[in-house]
């Protein structure tokens, strides 16, 4: 019964997102605070279900995690949105302004439809950065820490690399004039599904949810050990792309990490893109020293 009830919450929440923002009353609809405070709601309410219907007992909360997982969901709503805003959406809608690009059809489209759209816009570009980033080293040094991760919650979709965290958050979706409340029932619906996808909650939703949207069984596999598992289920929470591409693989892991399950400190997934560069820099410098004539035997 307990089973069957969490399994329909996913389903549930998403139905409810999409009545809020299409016909929920205008005074919470039109808050500019609605948007800001809807995220962390999401991740709180995943969390608690996390406390009453617990997935794996390896991967449940603790301090060391808490405030891990709350560094990284601060570090992606202020610095990282900031910085995608400035040097991403800012410029690409100067650029949208100077060229005269106009998408008036957009939203005049129905509200459903620029919703549907809207989400996959960002899903698709989402899925080809992410596939980038496990095909190509330079990207994967940036992605590789996300994977370091040793247990999945609620807040581990935060968890990552700062600049895989930027490069992950570019979007086409300034190019086009979507009506706003279209925007933020897209952004709030891709919020309950990734925080889903990597929650500790034993929750299997219906199959008509999971053959759209990715759950915790696509993205626990995507987080295997072995790293050529993880080169499946690539789309954040659109599996159907997966599903189309070729790229996804049915199957769920409870054992997640990278490198014997190595759990990094928040320095060393800052630095982990930069430490090939830092061992060679290391390596050479020991080399020169090892190279140079002993003074002390000279004299
Ligand atoms: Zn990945
Ligand atoms: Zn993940």
């Amino acid at each position: 019964m307990k089973d069957k009830l969490f399994n329909l919450i996913p389903p549930a929440m998403i139905v409810m997102v999409v009545l809020f923002w299409w016909m929920g009353p205008a005074v919470l609809v039109k808050n500019s605070w609605t948007i800001i405070v809807i995220g962390p709601a999401i991740t709180i309410a995943v969390l608690l279900m996390e406390m009453v219907h617990e997935r794996h007992a390896g991967w449940r909360m603790n301090k060391q995690e808490f405030f891990t997982d709350l560094f990284y969901v601060v570090l992606g709503s202020t610095v990282i949105s900031w910085v995608s805003d400035a040097l991403a959406k800012d410029p690409l809608k100067a650029l949208k302004h100077t060229l005269g690009i106009t998408t008036p059809w957009a939203e005049h489209m129905p509200f459903l439809a620029q919703v549907a759209l809207i989400f996959f816009i960002i899903e698709f570009g989402q899925y080809w950065m992410h596939r980038l980033m496990h095909n190509t080293t330079p990207f994967w040094l940036t992605h590789a820490p996300h994977h370091h991760i040793t247990q999945l919650n609620a807040a581990k979709g935060a968890v990552g690399n700062p600049i895989e965290l930027f490069l992950i958050s570019l979007s086409a979706l300034a190019l086009f004039d979507f009506q706003e409340t279209a925007l933020f029932c897209a952004f709030t619906i891709g919020t309950v599904v990734s925080t889903f996808a990597h929650a500790n909650v034993r929750s299997d939703p219906p199959r008509i949810y999971s053959f759209f949207f990715t759950t915790i069984q696509h993205h626990s596999l995507h987080h295997s050990v072995e790293y050529e598992n993880t080169r499946c289920n690539y789309a954040n929470s659109l599996i159907l792309i997966d599903r189309v591409l070729g790229t996804f693989r049915a199957g769920e892991s409870a054992i997640v990490g990278q490198d014997e399950r190595k759990r990094l400190s928040i320095w060393e997934q800052t630095v982990f893109p930069f430490r090939p560069a830092i061992d060679w820099y290391k390596a050479r410098r020991e080399q020169a020293m090892q190279g140079q004539p002993n003074t002390d035997l000279a004299a």
